[in-house]
């Protein structure tokens, strides 16, 4: 059943059709209209080697070492991962912990790099004519400069389209929905580059072998809608389209439903419905990487929140402290005394930090600082079962017994309400009136079942490995006892020939002197 017939006959059709999603208030502009403000190079960058989905990069420098802009600082590990550059020229200084931007304020191991200020580039290879390369030298080029995804998944960009073209995909989609609050990097950017972003659809395009690449921007947005037209204008292949300003658009799931009208199933991914799916900053990403070899060192980060002096978007080195990066911003309104909530990403999906003192890394779409206005006040109150919850969510589900079920710890049943499909969105929370956190129940649920079946299957590998070894054991045991019974057989049989011999031997002088006792 579709997410959106799932719960159909237990709520009744008016909860559900185009009712999905929450229109929040975006809180975009002014930030979104702000021309956009480039960072210079801070003294330090701090650079885990985790920021992105998959294997962790495995550092290719020792401390002390000088390195140049855009030189290689940590190479990627396994099928799923991405390599690490140097944002700047400068020395590598330690290579240790820090705070990595997630909510547990956990650290991650990260390569600190000191800024010699000159910001000198290393040698790039660009490409003419990359429409002459490969879809596999495409791909070589996107991997090699760490590009990952830079809508927030921080997906690697290359897997990813390596994965489309092999399942033969044949529609792209260019999300430039940016429905979450606050957040206008990508607005900004396709306003201010549209044309780069359609030259980096283009060669998507050329790399997957999808034919056509479906556009979509929220109807938020009519500056960036008129600049993408604008810029796609003599490409029929790609098509810009916009779509209604509503949360969560920017998912895959929903997006991929409004501009082609196919539903992805569940469990399922886009790709078993012909489609892909990248975000608009990194099309730019992969262009800079393809034409002119550059690798993902800087991206554009929207600075807002009602504490923050001077909102905009900031276009910033990765490993940047997001102190700097506010602090460049103009600073917090009253030193930041009214300071609630710190964010890194959007409201909705973003992560709550527990300092300033936290690198930009690719996926960093945004740093918010939010006062008491801006946030719901913390401690939940009870379920009134008002159903606001049900009608918000886009997948049709309903968060209030499937949090009752978590609670419990019931997961099975959870399940059975839908567990897997839930996005993780926040609609449900966010339009909670007791605040309940709906979204970190399912989140830390997913989490939960996630290590059961890695137990699961680590299990049934130390089973599968235990009987073959036992198997093998076996086997060997079997082919030792027959090689020994052959040695046996084998010293036998020559025991017997040689007393064959033996006897012949001793018998022949007997024989010929009965003859010569003959003659
Ligand atoms: S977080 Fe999950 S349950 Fe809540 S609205 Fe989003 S998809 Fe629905
Ligand atoms: S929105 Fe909140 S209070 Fe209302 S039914 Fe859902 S969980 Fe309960």
């Amino acid at each position: 059943m579709g997410f959106m017939n799932r719960f159909k006959h237990f709520l009744g059709d008016q909860l559900l059709g185009n009712n999905w999603g929450v229109h929040p208030d975006d809180h975009k502009r002014p930030a979104a209209d702000a021309p956009v403000r480039v960072m210079p190079v801070p003294a330090r960058l701090y650079l885990p080697l985790q920021q992105h989905l998959g294997g962790a990069a495995r550092p290719t420098v020792l401390v002390g070492q000088k390195v140049s802009k855009g030189e290689l600082l940590a190479e990627a590990t396994g099928m799923v991962s991405a390599p690490l550059h140097a944002p700047t020229s400068g020395t590598v200084v330690a290579v240790t912990e820090v705070t990595a931007p997630h909510p547990s304020g956990l650290s991650l191991p990260a390569i600190i790099l000191e800024a010699d200020g000159a910001d000198e580039w290393c040698e790039l290879t660009a490409c003419a004519d990359p429409f002459a390369l490969t879809p596999a030298d495409i791909g070589r080029r996107v991997a090699a400069a760490g590009v990952v995804g830079l809508g927030g998944a921080a997906f690697p960009s290359a897997v990813k389209l390596g994965g489309a073209l092999r399942a033969e995909v044949t529609t792209l989609v260019i999300n430039g929905g940016e429905c979450e609050p606050y957040l206008s990097c990508d607005d900004r950017l396709m306003r201010d580059a549209a044309a780069g972003i359609v030259d980096g659809i283009r060669l998507m395009l050329h790399a997957t072998g999808a034919r056509v690449a479906l556009v979509g921007i929220e109807d938020n947005k009519p500056e960036a809608i008129a600049a993408m037209q604008a810029a796609a204008a003599e490409f029929a292949a790609v098509q810009v389209r916009p779509v209604p300003a509503r949360y969560p658009m920017g998912s895959e799931k929903q997006l991929i439903q409004v501009l082609t009208g196919i539903e992805v199933p569940a469990d399922g991914r886009p790709a078993d419905i012909g489609v892909i799916v990248h975000n608009v900053a990194t099309a730019l990403a992969v262009r800079a990487a393809v034409r002119e070899g550059k690798p993902l060192i800087s991206r554009l980060v929207t600075v807002n929140g009602n504490c923050v002096a001077a909102p905009g978007n900031v276009e910033v080195r990765i490993g940047t402290l997001a102190e700097e990066v506010i602090a460049f911003a103009g600073g917090l309104k009253g030193d930041g005394l009214g300071l609630a909530r710190r964010i890194m990403g959007g409201p909705m999906m973003g992560m709550q930090i527990p300092h300033w003192r936290v690198p930009v890394v690719k996926g960093s779409s945004g740093i918010l600082a939010l006062d008491a206005a801006e946030v719901a006040a913390a401690e939940p109150d009870p379920c009134i079962r008002c159903g606001s919850c049900v009608k918000a969510c886009p997948m049709g589900l309903l968060p209030l017994e499937m949090s009752a079920r978590i609670r419990n710890e019931a997961y099975g049943e959870a399940i059975d309400y839908g567990l897997k499909d839930c996005i993780a969105c926040g609609c449900c929370a966010y339009v909670c009136p007791s605040k309940i956190p709906l979204v970190q129940y399912f989140v830390h649920a997913k989490g939960e079942l996630a290590a059961q079946d890695r137990a699961k299957l680590r299990g049934e590998a130390t089973k599968k490995l235990a009987l073959q070894r036992q198997e093998r054991l076996d086997r060997e045991a079997r082919e030792k006892a027959e090689a020994a019974a052959k040695r046996k057989a084998e010293r036998e049989a020559a025991a017997a020939a040689k007393a064959a011999a033996e006897a012949a031997a001793s018998a022949a002088p007997a024989a010929a002197a009965t003859v010569g006792e003959g003659v």
